[in-house]
């Protein structure tokens, strides 16, 4: 059928680019090691900062639930029924985080989409750190309010921001609490200092941060001793949770006000029984295996210890995210495939996810991690940095 064929040239511009996306077919469970194409590599890539994607305990609250309630919910929870073991977990995932209530969505990307398109209106703005998240982004853009972004973690430029907007009724600062691509922290306590004092709402993507920081992994505002003064955290359930969902932990008012508009909860179906099941196992084993989250940081310091001996520039990360800058796009490239071709999966990411010139391979170590493993991804890191002549 004729209509697209144009699009075969834009995709050989976008195959040239670092960002171009080739899916890599993994047949085995996602853990420290996976199989792809009848090799072993060893998983640098994943978001599965503590291995919880094939816990036991979690796999057999999942299957428990397929037995109990089958495989699917049928409906929207607003319309044909909310199942009890949903509204568990959000009452856990509030106990978890110290807020009044929570509200789970189908993914960490639909909750910020949903949360910030229905809570603000156009006599309100959203004021956002430039490197926020794509749905944050997304977010921003359903809206009707105003936007004002300010320089990445620049909290002049957030205070000039707040300055210059104090005519607008509602004002929302939004930051990620873990930046995805550079490993980052944001600087919440000062965010929550400004916002205080300029008399903003805040709120705070969790995403690379819940099961990885604050006490059992309840994230940066746990973690900067914040609790009580961020409005909305947003968590994901997709990355250490080792599942899928997102949730938006708030007050009571917010998560009630969220069922009646927020547009990805009202119109797209509910977790099916097995997932809900795991995320529910999985706040058990963020509240009873603290072990887990240590080995993520002893693997973490390791790895990122090796890879700066070995003289790469790993960037400002305070986060089991570790990118290995190489700046050059096209050799960024060649340096993934080649790590990939010596048994290390590492994303090659480029612009426009990054800017210009500061193409890296974004490595990510999880506590299933072994010694062994780690070792042996420096050691390639190594052999394929001097080939390429990035270290000596
Ligand atoms: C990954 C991520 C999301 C999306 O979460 P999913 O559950 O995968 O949809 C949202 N925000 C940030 C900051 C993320 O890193």
């Amino acid at each position: 059928m004729k209509g697209f064929e144009y699009l075969q040239e834009e995709m050989d511009r976008l195959r040239e680019r670092s960002s171009f996306h080739q899916l890599v077919e993994i047949a085995s469970e996602q853990s420290g090691r996976v199989q792809i194409g009848g090799r072993e590599v060893i998983q640098l890539s994943s978001n599965n900062y503590l291995g919880l994607t094939t816990h036991p305990k979690m796999k057999a609250a999942a299957f428990r639930a397929i037995e109990k309630l089958g495989t699917g919910t049928g409906s929207v929870r607003t319309i044909a029924g909310t199942f009890s073991m949903h509204v568990e977990l959000e009452r856990k995932l509030a106990a978890f985080k110290h807020t009044e209530a929570s509200l789970v969505f189908q993914s960490g990307f639909t909750a910020n989409v949903g949360v910030l398109s229905a809570l603000l209106d156009e006599q309100d703005i959203v004021i956002s750190d430039a490197l926020n998240h794509a749905s944050i982004i997304d977010g921003i853009r359903l809206t009707k309010a105003a936007r004002r972004i300010y320089q990445h973690a620049d909290m002049g430029d957030l205070e000039k921001a707040l300055q210059e907007t104090q005519h607008y009724r509602k004002r929302i600062v939004v930051t990620d609490g873990v930046f995805s691509m550079d490993g980052d922290v944001a600087p919440l306590p000062d965010i929550v200092e400004l916002a205080e004092m300029y008399d903003a709402l805040i709120m705070v993507d969790d995403a690379h941060a819940s099961g990885v920081f604050g006490r059992n992994g309840r994230g940066t505002v746990d973690h900067f001793d914040l609790n009580g003064r961020v409005h909305i955290q947003v968590g994901t359930l997709s990355k250490a949770i080792g599942v899928l969902g997102g949730y938006v932990a708030s007050s009571s008012a917010v998560c009630e006000y969220l069922i009646q508009r927020a547009r990805p909860f009202l119109f797209s179906t509910s977790h099916p029984p097995a997932v809900t099941a795991a995320c529910l196992a999985a706040v058990d084993v963020l509240l009873n295996e603290q072990g887990l989250i240590d080995r993520l940081w002893e693997n973490t310091r390791f790895f990122k210890q090796g890879l700066q001996d070995l003289g790469f520039d790993i960037g400002k990360s305070e986060s089991p995210i570790t990118p290995v800058i190489v700046g050059d796009e096209a050799l960024t490239m060649k340096f993934s495939d080649r790590l990939f071709a010596e048994g290390v999966m590492g994303t090659c990411i480029g612009y426009p996810t990054v800017p210009a010139g500061a193409a890296r391979v974004r490595t990510i170590v999880t506590a299933v991690h072994t010694k062994e493993d780690l070792q042996t991804a420096l050691d390639v890191f190594a052999k394929v940095g001097r080939e390429l002549k990035l270290i000596t």
